[in-house]
């Protein structure tokens, strides 16, 4: 059974690189609109058919908004493809040894990202910087594809994350794929424009250990606070929380 979860990893890691890089395109492709597929079914299908939570932000969309947002996304894929040729070589193996091993590659990684994620985007709203940042912030009423919507100078800082963690942290090629999975599904539903526990005040334990909607949907509003990705404690930490 694990030799069939090993086999495509396998073959990615000894394939040549045009080869490598049309599998590794296909996977991110599949991914961001399978993701954001699903994702914006559940905001603006399921959610509103089954009564739950409500909309956040009630302006319209921009014209086109979503066309531009999927022209983005794909080029974001592009470029996370290409970055994941860079660390190929970085790869140990293709999963974790033991659960251990994997409990604390995940938090490890848990760690590096949320730090990773708000040094690198406090360092894109620089002014000099500003203007390749400005792509996201163009959707200011978000929807499930407004994540990947980025200029390629940031798309390849997002997947540099996986370049500096590798370099860090000995880890597999499955277990990034994993993690490559899990950022889809939170990117999409971070920008869903959808605030899913509203009977929850914003001081609630889960909202102040995981960003939700509403906390990112404020920083493309306010462009000034909330600046972290995954949770609140870095901007709760650095006094740039807004709510
Ligand atoms: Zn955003
Ligand atoms: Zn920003």
């Amino acid at each position: 059974m694990r030799a069939l979860f090993d086999a495509p990893f396998a073959w990615w890691l000894a394939a040549d690189w045009p080869l490598a890089l049309a599998a590794v395109l296909a996977f991110h492709l599949a991914l961001y609109l399978v993701g954001g597929s699903v994702a914006s079914w559940m905001t603006f299908r399921l959610f509103p058919a089954l009564d739950i939570g409500h909309v956040i932000d009630n302006q319209p969309l921009k014209p086109k908004q979503i066309r531009t947002e999927l022209r983005n996304g794909l080029m974001t894929c592009a470029v996370l493809a290409a970055v994941s040729l860079a660390y190929r070589p970085l790869a140990h193996g293709i999963w974790p040894e033991t659960l251990w091993q994997a409990a604390w590659q995940l938090g490890a990684f848990v760690l590096f990202n949320n730090v990773y994620a708000y040094g690198t985007h406090r360092l894109l709203h620089h002014p000099w910087l500003m203007r390749f940042h400005s792509v996201h912030h163009w959707s200011v009423r978000v929807t499930p594809w407004s994540g990947y919507s980025v200029h390629p100078l940031e798309a390849a800082v997002i997947g540099g994350t996986f370049v500096g963690f590798m370099a860090l942290v000995p880890v597999g090629v499955g277990t990034i794929a994993l993690l490559h999975m899990m950022g889809i599904v939170f990117t999409s539903c971070i920008h869903c424009n959808h605030e899913l526990m509203p009977m929850h005040a914003d001081d609630h334990w889960l909202k102040r250990l995981v960003s939700d909607p509403k906390f990112h949907q404020l920083h493309h509003e306010r462009s000034r606070v909330n600046y972290g990705f995954t949770s609140p404690w870095l901007d709760r930490l650095l006094n740039t929380l807004g709510r």
